[in-house]
């Protein structure tokens, strides 16, 4: 066709893992088919045998599916990449192709609920144990890291509070340990940080976010390289089969196409309510990458191109204030998802961090007080006059 590894990002996004069908169809179409028939029953043996390249059951190889790894990969810049059914399945896909029985794993301290619930009761089931270090703390990372330690895990910017980790130095400490960095790049996407290109290994997606954008479908990512990603991580997916459905890819491939032009809008709204909301004398603190006096600004300015769509802010009067600012809330979705085009807004002491105890929210420095507003597409002044109803309160 052209050759695609000139092609710039918005170009990729909108053009690479096409593979057009007799039909001429112009919009990448969607294969609802299970299983696939072959020209003779030597086509077959070839085709089970590895020996011939092509489909054979829609648990490991579909075309549609197929598209949407190649699209993601290339936006990446890894070699190859794995859909999954949500980003869970992305994270334990990666887990068991990556460690083994014996094997440790560090992760930062602030990653997603789930993410810690899997770790910590389900990996340690199969003999892969879990220390934790603070984000920002490499000093603490490398002393978590023992002998059998295989992977570093880090999400970043972290929920709710937005703190920055400096990939590069993790992939640096990674590697000085025999270890491999992996890292949940869900909040940036690729349109604003390529992790792969800062040193890390592997990198995983909810693309239930802003991948789709939409809040309509789960799934999930898993990008490397060929070996990693594309024979370790492949051969579990291939086999116990936590696959993304033909219909979800679909939704995402399209997603991806829109994707820069989202993550910018994204950003420039909450930069500008990060603004906005240090003002409001009702606010004691905001939490946002794109403010100056962010502890990690100046990181967050050269790992990504812009600061994302999340921000998190304390209001005065601890629990009860917080609540009433959610429940003057006529607009804004009451919901702890995020990477919609609709806003929401979620307390996360009473419900993504509830289960942790008072002592560990403080810690995690998740005040009573805290809010996060996951900033969609709507006009900024209509989300102003939202939050001012409850300040006024
Ligand atoms: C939502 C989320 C996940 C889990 O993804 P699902 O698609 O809900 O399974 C993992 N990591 C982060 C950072 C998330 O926000």
């Amino acid at each position: 066709m052209h050759d695609q590894d000139d092609f710039k990002f918005d170009t990729l996004a909108v053009r690479h893992g096409i593979q057009r069908t007799h039909e001429g169809e112009h919009s990448e179409p969607i294969f609802a088919t299970s299983s696939y028939v072959f020209a003779s029953a030597a086509e077959a043996a070839a085709r089970f045998s590895g020996e011939s390249p092509g489909n054979i059951y829609s648990r490991f190889t579909n075309p549609t599916v197929r598209a949407f790894e190649q699209r993601l990969a290339a936006l990446e810049g890894g070699e190859a990449c794995v859909a999954t059914a949500s980003g869970m399945a992305a994270i334990l896909s990666a887990c068991v192709g990556l460690m083994k029985a014996g094997d440790h794993m560090v992760s930062s301290r602030s990653v997603f609920g789930s993410t810690v619930v899997l770790f910590n009761n389900y990996l340690t089931r199969m003999g892969i144990a879990t220390s934790y270090a603070p984000l920002t703390d490499l000093a603490a990372w490398r002393a978590a890291i023992k002998s059998n330690t295989r992977v570093l895990f880090v999400e970043t910017p972290s929920n709710p509070l937005t703190e920055v980790a400096d990939i590069a130095a993790l992939a640096d400490l990674a590697h000085q340990h025999d270890c491999l960095l992996v890292v949940d790049n869900c909040f940036c996407t690729p349109a604003l940080q390529q992790p792969l290109k800062l040193g890390a290994d592997v990198v995983v997606h909810s693309a239930t976010k802003y991948i789709d954008g939409q809040g309509r479908c789960l799934g999930g990512a898993v990008v490397g390289n060929a070996q990693i990603v594309g024979k370790d991580v492949y051969g579990f997916l291939r086999t116990a089969g936590p696959t993304m459905s033909p219909f979800n890819a679909w939704v995402f491939t399209k997603g991806l196409e829109t994707l820069r032009l989202r993550m910018l809008a994204h950003s420039a709204a909450a930069h500008a309510l990060a603004q906005w909301l240090r003002e409001q004398p009702v606010v004691a603190k905001v939490h946002y990458p794109g403010l100056p006096d962010h502890p990690q600004h100046a990181l967050a300015k050269k790992q990504q191109s812009a600061f994302g769509g999340v921000l998190s802010f304390e209001v005065r009067g601890g629990k009860e204030g917080a609540w009433k600012v959610v429940d003057s809330t006529r607009m804004l979705s009451i919901t702890a998802n995020l990477g919609d085009v609709k806003s929401t807004i979620t307390h996360p002491a009473s419900t993504t961090h509830g289960r942790l105890t008072p002592e560990a929210r403080l810690e995690s420095g998740i005040s009573d007080g805290l809010l996060r507003i996951a900033v969609g597409l709507e006009d900024i002044d209509d989300i102003k006059a939202d939050l001012l109803r409850g300040f006024n309160a």
